[in-house]
């Protein structure tokens, strides 16, 4: 798909760049075409920070969930609008990998291939990229959602990215390896609760718990963003007056 390039820009041309679906979430009416960047990567630099956005596929999600208390009309007015043929929304899931100094920096790792068959992509992308997974140091876990851990391990028990350090709010973290959350959780969460489990079991000996004002690196802060779950956080990118210049 096209990407309206000037479109994007004006999107993300802040002094400071946020990322983390937060962020998307908090921009509802950001046209979603923009974001779908479903083809080649794209980059920009922020600060001192390259910045290349990777996909990992899109979702299928029930169409209200853009709008809850709109008509069946109205959702599918708007997905007529955005190019969702699907019946469904089509939200694309993208994967900034942040490159500063010696340090190759992925902000969540994607669906894997349990979650959904249009989702789980980052893999071959980030090989159509050039980019070896065991060159990847730090994964920072947005949250522990299906779109954004699920991709953790791979072949059954390995590490997709073997050598990394781990991120996540310390929050985060409590709130889904809480041994009792299955029984708490209403039943139809079951499946997210044991993925997040399984995936969170699998990086506890490499995995830093973190909060809002932490650094990832330097330049790379935490915000806490709870509310889409309770220990979500988003990181804000330093760097001078915002975007410089796209470098793909
Ligand atoms: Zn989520």
């Amino acid at each position: 798909m096209a990407v309206d390039h000037e479109e994007l820009l004006h999107l993300l041309n802040r002094r400071q760049f946020l990322v983390g679906s937060a962020a998307l979430a908090s921009a509802s009416l950001m046209p979603w075409k923009a974001l779908a960047l479903s083809a080649a990567p794209h980059g920009f630099v922020q600060g001192d920070f390259e910045v290349t956005v990777l996909s990992d596929g899109s979702l299928r999600l029930p169409l209200n969930i853009i709008a809850v208390d709109a008509s069946p009309e109205q959702l599918a007015e708007i997905a007529k609008r955005l190019g969702w043929s699907s019946g469904k929304a089509e939200p694309a899931t993208n994967i900034p990998l942040m490159k500063k100094g010696n340090d190759l920096i992925l902000i969540d790792n994607g669906s894997g291939n349990k979650f959904q068959p249009t989702a789980g992509k980052l893999a071959e992308n980030l090989k159509a990229a050039g980019i070896d997974p065991g060159a990847v140091t730090k994964v920072v876990f947005t949250h522990a959602h299906p779109d954004h851990i699920w991709g953790t391990l791979v072949d059954g028990d390995k590490l997709f990215l073997p050598n990394a350090a781990y991120y996540i709010g310390g929050a985060e973290w409590n709130f889904w390896t809480d041994p009792g959350l299955l029984s708490k959780m209403p039943a139809e969460m079951g499946d997210f609760v044991k993925g997040a489990q399984r995936n969170l079991a699998a990086v506890k000996d490499r995995v830093t718990m973190v909060k809002g004002g932490d650094e990832i690196v330097p330049g790379l802060s935490v915000l806490d963003t709870p509310g889409h779950t309770p220990g979500h956080i988003s990181l804000e990118v330093s760097g001078g007056e915002g975007l410089e210049r796209f470098i793909a």
